[in-house]
């Protein structure tokens, strides 16, 4: 499948045919990926589907078996101190030094940036509403989040990584820390990529969505686009089949007797023209949310 992308001039974030296998296990499989400035991309898929693997990958954490990688244009494997002075990164397991205080922690990895805003920095932890001479293990998950958020985005870096930022969180403290701190980094011109499984939360938040499944790229555009792309139609039938007839281009989501409720990628006319052919007509049409397509794709058998 070919991915509109912009040219590689506007790229952060520049990936070509990248494969890796752990074992005889396809974790990543021909990704091909660019990033614009100033985009927010979210990174989506079911567990196992590649995220961690991929983001691991800018970060030079791992170095590309297959295809390319390239941050800031530089290899991260080649050009760690390049493409890391310029990433803020927070991971899924936020592995934050509990036996320090807030304002000790801050200033550790101040020590690490000298592009650290000390007002920016301030400013955060009185937004976040955390206490700087509060040890970090008598934190909650929550407040360990947010000074974990801050310590990746007070250097102002050209490029936030965030995987799984929502994670065990509850819902107020992800609106507080997750759309506050990700438009107020993409304001700035700044690029954020951040993988989420709560689809909700990528649809309200990123401009840009990737799926992967199963370590390939399936889907990949604006995400108003990718909701378009797509119809979720119920269907009717005069003569109730068994089961789902093929149908082109569509992921059966569930259905019974003469009633059977698709997903189905491409425009209402193609929908029509398919539904017809299978005896079936369309009763009921409405764009799908993220969440209904990733589970139908995930889920669902394509003909
Ligand atoms: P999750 O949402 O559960 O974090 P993910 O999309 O981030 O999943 P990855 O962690 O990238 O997925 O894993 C992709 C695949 O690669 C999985 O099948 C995983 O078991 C495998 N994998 C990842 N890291 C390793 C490793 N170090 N050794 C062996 N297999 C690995």
């Amino acid at each position: 499948m070919k991915f509109p992308s912009p040219s590689s001039a506007d790229a952060v974030v520049s990936i070509s045919g990248l494969s890796r296998h752990f074992g005889t296990k396809a974790a990543l499989d021909d990704v091909s990926l660019f990033v614009a400035r100033g985009s927010v991309l979210g990174l989506v898929g079911e567990n196992g589907a590649g995220k961690t693997t991929l983001i691991k990958h800018l970060l030079g954490m791992f170095k590309a078996q297959v295809g390319t990688v390239r941050v800031f244009g530089l290899d991260p494997v080649l050009d760690p101190v390049g493409v890391l002075s310029g990433v803020g990164y927070l991971s899924e397991r936020r592995d934050l030094p509990g036996w320090m205080r807030v304002d000790e922690f801050m200033r550790y990895t101040q020590a690490f940036y000298p592009g650290w805003d000390e007002a920016y920095a301030g400013s955060l932890l009185k937004q976040f509403q955390l206490d700087p001479a509060q040890k970090i293990k008598t934190l909650s998950q929550g407040q360990q989040a947010k000074i974990g958020l801050l310590t990746s985005v007070a250097y102002r870096p050209a490029l936030l990584i965030l995987d799984e930022p929502s994670s065990g969180l509850d819902p107020v403290v992800r609106r507080d820390i997750l759309e506050v701190v990700i438009r107020m980094v993409a304001e700035e011109g700044r690029t954020v990529i951040f993988s989420s499984h709560l689809l909700d939360e990528v649809e309200r938040v990123a401009d840009h969505v990737v799926m992967l499944q199963k370590g390939r790229v399936v889907l990949n555009g604006r995400t108003e686009a990718v909701r378009g792309d797509h119809i979720s139609a119920l269907l009717s039938f005069e003569e109730p089949p068994a089961q789902m007839p093929a149908l082109v281009g569509a992921h059966a989501v569930a259905g019974y007797g003469s009633e059977w409720r698709v997903l189905y990628a491409g425009s209402r006319l193609e929908l029509a023209a398919a539904a017809a052919q299978i005896g079936a007509c369309v009763i009921e049409e409405r764009t799908p949310t993220l969440d209904e397509i990733l589970v139908a794709r995930a889920g669902g058998k394509s003909s």
